[in-house]
């Protein structure tokens, strides 16, 4: 991981439509200087209240990712985060005019390639993450969430769902290897044909179409261009899981290892993470590489 922090070169914009509002939005992305972090904008909003990107400032894991602070709102981020988490961007201002980020096509390949389009440049000022020193680990029901030490920052992800075409399946990626971009960042949300039907009919999902998530029905993927992955949904299960690490605010170098996890239980863990201090401790980054 390089030592130094990284922003974009110029600024760059986007227009999609929210997943559950179904809303408009024009998204920009600005650079940003050393230490600002990832910080949202809302430029439709008098006084254009800004919120940082921080798992403290999470009010709703229900449907996706959603931050708030005074009223104020910002919803399903988690795949604009993960891109800049696989990039390993540490700042930037990201300007939106309606409370939904673009679900774009469904993954974080768009948001990746803009920030290419944008060009990524080094600062000046050192970068600093999070080191596991003690694992930590979180357990509900069934679902497992944990925190190891690990010489390098990976991800590991399992999901089991009783559908045939998803069954149990599993991912690790070791983000040293810059691999996120190509095994990664494509790989788009997913639904059952029943819940996406469920949601639309009380208000949600508005936006959902078979552009913008893989749907299935009991037993075929009703989207006629098939599957980007063989096994695309727990690809975008560590997808998922990189936008809410990136709530912590810096990189972290551990293992994160999820077993049927979502975002609330990952949320969960990071309070607890950052809470007892004796499992971790900030060093600066090593390396000179990207
Ligand atoms: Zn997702």
């Amino acid at each position: 991981m390089s030592s130094l922090q990284k922003t974009i070169v110029r600024p760059v914009q986007c227009t999609g439509i929210g997943l559950h509002s179904g809303r408009k939005v024009n998204l920009v992305i600005h650079p940003a200087p050393v230490n600002h972090g990832i910080k949202f904008v809302r430029a439709d909003l008098p006084h254009k209240p800004v919120i940082s990107a921080h798992f403290r400032n999470v009010v709703d894991t229900s449907l996706a990712t959603t931050l708030g602070t005074d009223g104020v709102i910002i919803s399903t981020i988690e795949h604009l985060l993960a891109a800049f988490t696989g990039l390993r961007i540490d700042n930037a201002l990201i300007e939106m005019d309606a409370y939904e980020a673009p679900i774009m096509d469904g993954s974080a390949g768009p948001f990746t390639a803009m920030l290419h389009q944008a060009g990524i440049k080094m600062q000046s000022g050192k970068r600093y993450t999070f080191v596991v020193k003690e694992a930590i680990e979180m357990v509900e029901n069934d679902k497992k969430v944990g925190l190891y030490p690990s010489k390098s920052l990976r991800i590991s992800c399992t999901i089991d769902f009783d559908h045939p075409l998803v069954r149990r399946q599993s991912f690790t990626i070791s983000l040293t290897d810059d691999l996120f971009e190509k095994e990664i960042s494509w790989a788009r949300t997913f639904g059952f044909l029943h819940e996406v039907n469920y949601l639309k009919q009380n208000g949600f999902a508005k936006g959902g179409s078979l552009e913008n998530a893989v749907v299935l029905d009991r037993d075929r993927i009703l989207n006629p261009e098939g599957l980007r992955y063989e096994d695309e949904f727990v690809r975008h299960k560590v997808l998922d899981c990189m936008g809410d690490l990136s709530l912590l605010g810096m990189p972290f170098v551990g293992h994160f290892i999820a077993h049927k996890s979502g975002h609330a239980l990952n949320h969960a863990l990071l309070k607890r993470f950052m809470d007892q201090k004796s499992c971790w401790e900030t060093v600066e980054a090593a390396g000179t590489s990207a």
